[in-house]
């Protein structure tokens, strides 16, 4: 009998040791009780949807910067702050900008939507081409033309999110890129039945114009051509060859704010706390815009707040539990205008860049079932780490469990999604890097992207699974190593 007690105790122990071991410690500080109140604090309609290099955004960014000094992260921004500012160079139409077809005066964005700006001022006829589908751009002669040409989506796949605007980009690549390099000094384009159902997010984005990082001052990025969109209707004014078109466009270019907010738990080993574990998510989001539903905020609450409250849970478990490792906690500004935070902070660290030894980048962990979820950096040509993949995929089968989804990890998969998040810059510096996500869902990038429409049992089980993975990593022996030979496909 003794000795079968003592067999069972010495059991039961290496039982208890054995999920000790699985469990990081932290694990009940991230609960989901807290990432409901962040997150419903952070989407609020308060912040308007913190569009980047707006007041929205840097307000939204205090508000973290404020979770990170009550949750006690050291500042480890600039000079001893929460933040690092960077610069943004925004190009954007005039808005004394005009055109006129047959002098009549179209209205902005309603009457024509212009989708590449250009500075320029001409009167000129417009030499109509007929339906895309029935003409070979390749050899068509358009030099010094301003052209017309209706849309066709022949071809096109538009099975991809965001396929409105998308479908406007898709266009031009088949179709008008091909006659700007013939010559063509403008296009416009005649919607067909998809454009007419692209316009209003289409003129939406365009109107905002587009961004560029500090460095960009000094290069000419305004193109030589326009491009112009107009409705379906706009085809029997041209299509008799006698219409005249006058564009006066004016493209304004001036700097814009944008902000990271970064905070540290030190490490414990006086050797290893010079390495960095950093945990990356986006603070920004779409901003106010057309309505949809009747709501026109979009408050990005899965698009990115999930990620920045799980990285504000993670956070919690960090400074109650310090591992080894120090760990760096940075939410980047201006990622939906081009990854421009993570840009930025990977080539102006606050800490020195090499010694940075994983990136844990979450994109979009609070919807959909809640037993699936996604990883991406973990196939190649994607993969750019062995140990971190296996280390993040081990905390996977520890903790949550998710049935993985690894095909938004291929090369051809139609959305691209791995060359879409703040990831991106620390793989290209061959810093080993992942990242989490529960996917798409309709809601993307719409007002229906809120807190209420938010899987909280799924956010907690992302965030569960951030912190193992961080925890494994932060006490390992040794960093993660790069894989030799890490190449993406573009
Ligand atoms: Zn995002």
């Amino acid at each position: 009998m003794k000795r079968i007690n003592v067999l069972l105790s010495l059991l039961i122990m290496t039982g208890s040791l054995l999920a000790q071991f699985n469990n990081p410690p932290g694990l009940n500080l991230i609960r989901m009780a807290d990432l409901k109140n962040d997150l419903y604090a952070l989407a609020d309609a308060h912040f308007n949807g913190r569009s980047a290099g707006t007041l929205d955004e840097l307000k939204a960014s205090m508000w973290l910067g404020e979770k990170f000094r009550a949750i006690g992260l050291k500042p480890a921004g600039d000079d001893g702050t929460y933040f690092q500012y960077f610069t943004l160079l925004r190009s954007q139409l005039a808005e004394n900008s005009s055109i006129q077809i047959n002098n009549i005066s179209l209205k902005l964005w309603k009457d024509a939507a212009v989708a590449q700006m250009a500075n320029i001022n001409l009167d000129a006829p417009i030499v109509y081409l007929g339906n895309a589908a029935d003409i070979d751009t390749n050899v068509i002669n358009v030099k010094d033309k301003v052209v017309a040409i209706e849309a066709n989506t022949k071809g096109i796949n538009l099975d991809i999110s965001l396929p409105t605007w998308r479908y406007n980009r898709y266009i031009f690549a088949k179709y008008g890129a091909p006659l700007l390099r013939r010559g063509a000094v403008a296009i416009i384009f005649i919607a067909d039945e998809t454009g007419e159902k692209a316009w209003d997010d289409a003129a939406e984005n365009y109107k905002r114009g587009s961004y560029d990082i500090e460095g960009a001052f000094n290069q000419n990025t305004t193109a030589v051509a326009p491009v112009i969109w107009l409705h379906p209707n706009a085809k029997k004014e041209l299509q008799n060859n006698t219409a005249t078109i006058k564009i006066n466009l004016i493209v304004s270019k001036y700097p814009y704010p944008s902000i990271n907010v970064i905070g540290m738990v030190s490490g414990t080993d006086t050797k290893l706390k010079s390495e960095y574990l950093l945990y990356s998510g986006h603070t920004d989001a779409h901003g106010i815009r057309n309505s949809i539903k009747n709501d026109s905020v979009y408050y990005g609450a899965d698009d990115n707040g999930s990620v920045d409250v799980a990285m504000l849970a993670n956070a919690r478990a960090f400074v109650k539990y310090p591992s080894k490792r120090s760990v760096l906690f940075v939410i980047h500004g201006a990622e939906e205008r081009g990854l421009f935070g993570s840009k930025y902070f990977s080539s102006h660290p606050t800490v020195p860049v090499k010694n940075i030894v994983a990136v844990l980048n979450g994109d979009m962990i609070g919807r959909n079932n809640t037993d699936s979820a996604a990883i991406l950096g973990v196939k190649p040509p994607h993969r750019n780490s062995l140990d971190l993949a296996n280390m993040a995929l081990a905390a996977n089968k520890e903790g949550p469990n998710f049935k993985l989804d690894t095909t938004w990890d291929d090369p051809g998969h139609i959305e691209g999604w791995y060359f879409r998040s703040d990831h991106l810059p620390y793989a290209r510096l061959g810093i080993p890097a992942i990242m989490y996500t529960s996917l798409l869902h309709p809601d993307y990038h719409t007002p229906q992207d809120n807190a209420e429409n938010i899987n909280y049992p799924k956010l907690k089980k992302m965030a569960d699974w951030m912190y193992r993975t961080g925890y494994k990593i932060a006490n390992a022996a040794m960093r993660p190593a790069t894989d030799k030979g890490f190449k993406l496909e573009r």
